[in-house]
């Protein structure tokens, strides 16, 4: 079967490879579950691992294949997988059980492990291919009507995480009732921060570089936020205007915010760091400020990365109410679809040089596509 790849280390080695079909015997005590991928979305670290900045292939591999933004349709389930049926609509997630305390109880996003294996990104295969194979533990059911925009599913449960962390930190406080939240970067993850926010009521200011209006800024809107350029007005200066904030999350990729951020937090808030940021870039900060404000404003601080099932059943869920109460948002992220894994190159230029692209993803089937066909065709497979 196909599968867009890359070597990793190998500067702009993206290309097309060919896996075997999957077989469900991969997966122990008959606990295979056939998925064909319908569609694969890209992001910033698809774009850093095809810039060999990030990523390693699966041991006996010289290539990875990449894409972990998935959403699929089970083909075909083992004989002791009563969780799934052929026919339903899935979506699974990236990382996979390393050894750690965390990894043993299900919270593999959590792992202290230094090496660790993530679909798409690290030593494991990713879902821009045909079929996968993997454990009921690692995917998630949605909703048959939630399928047109189920592919922001996996982005989503990225925020997700990070809010619901924020909420379980604030338990500190007692009686914490977040009113006013930042957002910094109104890219995928800052839009979808700001749906999570705003879905819980709580008033929202985006921030972005870019004056409005735009997409971007449109979206934010839509939503009922506040979108506000940096070239207006700083995010140190906003907090006087808009603030005091008691959450913010930050996913604007740029790590200089950061300190800035510290400094417009409010009292008791928390900010929440979300962007994975390569390089080493250096900054001058007003550090006893900074640390006098978080000690007498007793803030805290928290970086997530990834997500365990529990945030992305967080994610369906959140899916469903955004289709209730902002009927159409979530599609209008879905800005730039490239037909088939052929078209691979498109794919990674729409994703790196692309105009105005919130979302560029791959359809790699029909989101209607028949179910059980390749079962029969592939002796490997054992219908459910
Ligand atoms: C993915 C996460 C992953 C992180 C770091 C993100 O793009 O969505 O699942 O943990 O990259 O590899
Ligand atoms: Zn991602």
């Amino acid at each position: 079967m196909k599968a867009i790849a890359v070597y990793p280390g190998q500067k702009n080695s993206v290309h097309l490879a060919d896996l075997p079909m999957p077989s469900q015997d991969e997966i122990p005590d008959g606990r295979g579950v056939l998925v064909r991928v319908l569609r694969c979305g890209v992001d910033g670290t698809d774009k850093e691992i095809n810039a060999a900045e990030y990523g390693a292939a699966p041991d006996g591999y010289d290539f990875l294949t990449i894409g972990h933004e998935n959403f699929g349709r089970v083909e075909a389930v083992g004989p002791n997988v009563a969780e799934f049926q052929p026919g339903d609509y899935v979506v699974a997630t990236v990382r996979r059980r390393g050894s750690s305390i965390y990894d043993r109880i299900g919270t593999y996003d959590m792992t202290t492990d230094e090496i660790y294996f993530e679909r798409g990104v690290s030593r494991r295969h990713g879902y821009l291919t045909e079929f996968y194979v993997d454990d009921p533990e690692y995917i998630v059911k949605v909703p048959a009507g939630l399928r047109d925009i189920a592919v922001i599913a996996e982005p989503l449960s990225v925020p997700e995480k990070g809010i619901i962390q924020a909420f379980e930190i604030q338990r500190r406080l007692k009686v914490w009732q977040p009113k006013k939240a930042a957002v910094l970067g109104t890219g995928t993850i800052g839009l979808l921060a700001t749906l999570i926010l705003r879905l819980r009521g709580i008033e929202v200011t985006a921030f972005g570089r870019t004056p409005k209006p735009y997409l971007n800024s449109d979206l934010v809107e839509a939503l009922g936020a506040r979108y506000v350029s940096t070239r207006d007005l700083s995010l140190r200066d906003s907090a006087a205007v808009y603030g005091p904030f008691d959450l913010i999350y930050e996913a604007t990729g740029f790590a200089p915010i950061v300190f800035e951020a510290m400094e417009a937090l409010g009292k008791n808030g928390v900010l929440v760091l979300a962007s994975v940021t390569g390089g080493n870039q250096m900054v001058e900060v007003p550090a006893a400020k900074i640390n006098l404000e978080f000690v007498l404003g007793n803030k805290v601080m928290v970086g997530t990365v990834n997500g365990n099932r529990e945030y992305f059943e967080a994610a369906v869920r959140d899916l469903a109410m955004a289709q209730a109460q902002y009927p159409g948002w979530a599609a209008r992220l879905l800005t730039h679809p490239v037909q088939g894994l052929d078209n691979y190159r498109q794919l990674i230029d729409t994703l790196t040089m692309g105009k105005d692209v919130i979302k560029a993803f791959c359809e790699i089937a029909p989101l209607d596509v028949p179910v059980g066909t390749v079962a029969h065709a592939n002796g490997a497979v054992h219908a459910g």
